[in-house]
């Protein structure tokens, strides 16, 4: 079967894949690779089924390396145009949805998508800061149980938890988890979240560190629970732009001068594992946790699988942002004039066959 389906080069959704090699494990189980990647074109196929995206990664004839430059770095560009973007990485856990992001805490630090952004940023910023002066924010929050969490908030972590010398999250009683607010004018906030501000590359990334350390360890990490979260690292970036407006001969520049201001905002998610999407628990605890993971992902599937849609979207269907707290919080950053790639992530052991043609058939929707 071929399946295959819309989004054109003007949709403002773009959904690649990224096949990740067999890793030890799956080599020791004796798992055979079941996914091939049809050389030149985006495509993957599994037994008889074929799918098409925009940007297949993985294989020795499309290497990992080219995703940024191919998916995000247009994104980065628009950053500095004012507008919203959003990178989500889907799969199932052990896919390398982390490892791609390079969320992680050191694991895939160096090749992932975040530090390559956060590279390309300042590096942008170096270039323009003659003209333009820039302030640049990040948070980094957790969604569990659709409550928001915050994981850079220093003021809820101890010192007597740490590990190697780094801070653990603890939870602090009646704290109250983060709310997602709307203004008039549509923006997304997040009140009570702890917004970073960040004047160098070194400053970022150990907002990054810091952010994922807590997710790894952190009272919310029992029972390996950064599988059933998803995390969100959001890079705000301001500028003011200064046109010298004077004509030559005039003399006094500061008179004549004009400002531009802008705002857009990047984030870089990293979504729960989407085998949570349909398993639940006997117990109602994991039964619950069961439908609040699904109701992100399932609702984060309507809201791309909408705007993916020209023809819905031109008779302006509705999109349901409010049926999840993920979908709330990046609504600003979903559509309309803002710019989204999905990476979904696969493994390419015969072992994940079922969980991998799910994961596709879900990308398949979003085109
Ligand atoms: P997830 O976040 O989806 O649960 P991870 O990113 O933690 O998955 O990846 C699972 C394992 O696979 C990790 O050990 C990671 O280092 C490895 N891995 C993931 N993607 C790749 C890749 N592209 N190349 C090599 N190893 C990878
Ligand atoms: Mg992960």
């Amino acid at each position: 079967a071929m399946e295959s389906s819309g989004g054109g080069e003007d949709c403002c959704v773009k959904v690649a894949v990224h096949v990740r090699p067999l890793i030890g494990d799956e080599k020791l189980q004796g798992c055979k690779d079941c996914v091939s990647v049809v050389s030149g074109k985006p495509q993957v196929q599994i037994g008889s089924h074929s799918f098409t995206f925009d940007h297949v990664y993985g294989s020795s004839a499309s290497p990992s390396s080219s995703m940024f430059e191919e998916c995000v770095s247009p994104l980065v560009d628009g950053l500095f145009q004012g507008y919203n973007a959003t990178v989500l990485a889907y799969g199932q856990t052990g896919s390398g949805k982390t490892y791609t992001m390079g969320t992680g805490y050191r694991d895939g630090y160096q090749t992932g998508i975040t530090p390559q952004v956060m590279n390309a940023l300042f590096s942008k910023i170096e270039m323009l800061k003659h003209e333009i002066e820039f302030q640049l924010h990040v948070s980094f929050i957790e969604i569990l149980k659709e409550e928001v969490w915050d994981l850079l908030d220093l003021s809820s972590v101890s010192k007597s938890e740490t590990a190697n010398g780094h801070a653990g999250k603890v939870t602090v009683p009646g704290k109250p988890p983060i709310q997602i607010r709307e203004t008039s004018n549509g923006v997304i906030t997040l009140a009570g979240s702890t917004e970073v501000g960040v004047n160098s590359l070194k400053e970022m990334a150990a907002c990054l560190e810091q952010g994922s350390f807590s997710r790894a360890t952190g009272s919310t990490n029992m029972n390996n629970q950064s599988s059933r979260s998803h995390a969100i690292f959001t890079i705000t970036l301001e500028q003011i732009r200064k046109h010298v407006l004077s004509q030559p001969g005039v003399s006094s520049p500061t008179d004549d001068m004009s400002e531009e201001y802008l705002c857009a905002k990047l984030h870089l998610v990293d979504l729960a594992g989407s085998e949570r999407a349909k398993r639940t628990g006997s117990d109602g605890l994991r039964f619950k946790e069961g439908v609040h993971i699904n109701r992100g992902l399932l609702a984060l599937g309507n809201v791309i699988s909408a705007l993916g849609d020209e023809k819905k979207r031109k008779e302006g269907a509705h999109v349901p942002y409010r049926d999840s707290k993920l979908t709330r919080l990046l609504q600003d950053s979903l559509g309309g004039n803002s710019r989204t790639v999905m990476i979904a992530c696969i493994s390419p052991a015969d072992i994940n066959v079922e969980e991998t043609l799910n994961t596709l058939k879900y990308a398949n929707r979003a085109r």
